[in-house]
């Protein structure tokens, strides 16, 4: 099923495009060829367990880069660009990395000009959660393929949010990312949800990431656990006794068995996470939110009650209008956002 694509400049009818996934904590570093509809050919990833500094991850990506376009690949033509998603702050109008949190070498990094060097072809970066928003409005959860222009009114404010290690937030208006004067729109990560709440990474109190994000749901479950043998004893039982090694998904998985250590872990992350989307709306009056990351896996566990909270809060005319959705694209998000920016310039 071929989809004419309608936005960006498409003038060329040959050729290939990349794009490239970089994340802060090493886990999430790949590169694919795609074709000029944005079917992804050839992808290699290289995960890392611990956290790179910046040149560690300049050494993979040129690895990558050379096995991605070996010119036995390229027999439809050359390729035209590349799209990068960077899980930090990027300045997108300069091509610049601001930073990627925890990881050392990156600040200010001009990963742009030094693509454009490596590859001698036009380049644009942006943040992974603005890429994969951009990536659920041309082909995933918010296109308009699915259906002769039905839902098109609600696809022109979307907002996409990143639920992984950290929380981001993308907002795409009218098909454009919306970047905001210094291009830090949509980092509601750090929004303050919590009042004395717990500690956050980046140092702050209270933030949506500290009570949201994977990491923060499976810290809270392990320290609140110790003080409840049967919680205790479910954990280990679903970890096979690394009870350190539970998960965002399990904590959701024990919570809808009944545990309620495990009910009330999941109660705060749709209060804060529903108080949190319930602001947006009154802000932004997007038509839809799209649930992505690894903790967006869990479905309707996680959609179902933050779709009543945001109802909840919000008033009848401003909150009918959204639908809260889980992303198509899933754990591909970012890369396919990478290549989908690579797109709207070719
Ligand atoms: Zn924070």
């Amino acid at each position: 099923m071929e989809r004419q694509r309608t936005t960006g400049k498409l003038l060329a009818t040959q050729g290939y495009v990349i794009g490239v996934e970089i994340s802060g904590s090493g886990l999430r570093q790949s590169v694919a060829l795609a074709d000029l509809n944005g079917n992804i050919l050839y992808q290699v990833r290289r995960p890392l367990e611990y956290i790179p500094d910046s040149q560690t991850v300049l050494r993979l990506l040129d690895e990558m880069l050379t096995e991605v376009t070996d010119p036995e690949r390229l027999c439809d033509g050359r390729i035209l660009r590349v799209g990068v998603a960077v899980g930090g702050l990027v300045d997108a109008s300069r091509g610049v990395v601001r930073t990627l949190r925890h990881a050392h070498g990156w600040d200010n990094f001009p990963l742009q000009d030094y693509l454009v060097e490596r590859l001698d072809v036009p380049c644009i970066i942006d943040n992974n959660a603005n890429a994969a928003a951009l990536a659920e409005v041309e082909s995933g959860a918010a296109s308009s393929s699915g259906g002769e222009g039905g839902n098109r009114k609600a696809e022109r404010v979307v907002l996409y949010v990143g639920l992984g290690r950290g929380i981001g937030g993308g907002l795409v208006v009218n098909g454009k990312i919306y970047q905001g004067i210094t291009c830090t729109a949509g980092e509601i990560g750090h929004m303050q949800v919590k009042e004395n709440g717990p500690k956050c990474s980046c140092g702050g109190y209270g933030h949506l990431e500290a009570i949201a994000s994977t990491q923060a749901i499976s810290r809270t479950m392990i320290g609140l656990s110790v003080e409840y043998p049967e919680t205790e004893a479910a954990i280990r039982r679903l970890t096979g006794a690394r009870a350190e090694r539970i998960t965002a998904e399990q904590v959701f998985q024990l919570s809808a068995a009944g545990d309620p250590i495990a009910q009330h872990v999941v109660e705060d992350v749709h209060t804060y996470l529903g108080t949190a989307l319930a602001n947006i709306v009154f802000l932004m009056n997007p038509g839809m939110i799209i649930l992505g990351g690894q903790l967006a896996l869990v479905g309707e566990l996680l959609i179902a009650p933050l779709q009543a909270r945001v109802d909840n809060l919000c008033l009848p005319i401003v909150g009918q209008s959204v639908r809260i959705v889980q992303s198509e694209h899933g754990s591909e998000a970012n890369i396919i956002g990478a290549v989908t920016l690579a797109l709207q310039d070719v």
